[in-house]
């Protein structure tokens, strides 16, 4: 069985070879023209084994395809030392807290200073320091979650903070002397869940007071923020409002992103109401310890999730969503 014993032969050295050099030199000793198969077929009966050679022929060659494909794919896994590692993937912080880090540092560049108040607090200071004395109808419009716990003797009932507000009379309290720069930004609670707002949320709360400070002063604040969030085109309005604890009251306006205020279904005018603003109370800031004579200062309170979703490109129609664990929503950020 000369033409078995020389398959196996070399189906055997096929499967010892480590490099593609030693398979090629195999090559040539088996299947070359004066290859082992050939010397050992000249001597054998032609017609007979004809089929047999063709069958170790063919044997031989697959083995040493087979073994080729080994190699080749056995060296690109072990020795590429300089191929690129594969990165784990990385997350990143919610867009939440990426947009409050924005905003602190948009605020920074004006001098201000952010702060940190209760998110449980007084009724003191979220609404009766803020000229809303206990039944003021105006208490309705924050749909207020209260403590069910003892009321303090001085400051009231304990209530989840309706807004940052409360951030006012405790800065002034804490500084005592204006000037004060303060921007609070936290968590705030009401009492309603729709597209628009969820039961908790983010405010920011700027807070300024000195002697001399109008108007004028409060937009040129609004604008430069507008111009570092929504972009520089962006122009601001405010209009006549009603709050207790400002006076004059404004709500503010900036021209809609999606159509650069032409007007869209979006929109409707062009505008877009971003959130209220004023110049502070003098009541609010005698409640501070602050004489309303030689100081003025103004406030504006705004909404984390509203600026967030009415950012160019964004326009976010439901802000549950940030609060959801939808992965395909919050990856994009
Ligand atoms: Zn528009």
């Amino acid at each position: 069985m000369p033409l078995l014993n020389l398959k196996n032969q070399a189906l055997a050295l096929i499967s010892q070879t480590v490099s593609g050099q030693e398979l090629a030199q195999l090559r040539i000793a088996f299947l070359g023209r004066k290859g082992q198969l050939n010397q050992v077929f000249k001597k054998l009966d032609k017609v007979n084994y004809g089929r047999q050679f063709n069958e170790t022929k063919q044997a031989i060659e697959s083995a040493l395809t087979e073994r080729q494909t080994q190699l080749t794919g056995t060296t690109a896994e072990w020795f590429d030392l300089t191929a690129p590692g594969q990165l784990p993937p990385l997350g990143h912080l919610h867009p939440i807290s990426q947009a409050i880090a924005e905003i602190q540092r948009i605020f920074e560049h004006l001098g201000f200073t952010r702060v940190r108040y209760p998110e449980v607090d007084w009724d003191h200071y979220v609404f009766e320091a803020l000229n809303m004395p206990a039944d003021h109808p105006a208490r309705d419009e924050w749909e207020t979650i209260f403590i069910d716990a003892p009321a303090h003797p001085k400051l009231g009932q304990m209530v989840l903070t309706t807004h940052t507000s409360n951030g006012q009379v405790r800065e002034m309290e804490r500084v005592k002397k204006p000037p004060i720069r303060m921007l609070n930004l936290g968590k705030c609670y009401r009492r309603q869940q729709d597209p628009t707002h969820t039961i908790m949320f983010h405010q920011f709360e700027g807070l300024v007071v000195d002697k001399g400070i109008s108007i004028p002063h409060l937009k040129g604040t609004l604008d430069y923020f507008g111009r570092q969030w929504f972009g520089p085109k962006i122009k601001s309005r405010i209009r006549p409002f009603h709050f207790q604890f400002t006076e004059p009251s404004f709500e503010v306006d900036f021209t809609c992103t999606a159509c650069n205020g032409r007007g869209c279904r979006f929109c409707k005018s062009g505008w877009v109401e971003v959130g209220g603003a004023g110049m502070v109370h003098p009541k609010v800031l005698s409640a501070g310890g602050i004489d309303p004579k030689k100081y003025s200062g103004f406030a504006f309170g705004w909404g984390v999730e509203r600026v967030l979703r009415l950012k160019p490109g964004l326009n976010i129609d439901d802000i549950r969503l940030l609060y959801s664990t939808n992965q395909e929503f919050l990856n994009q950020f």
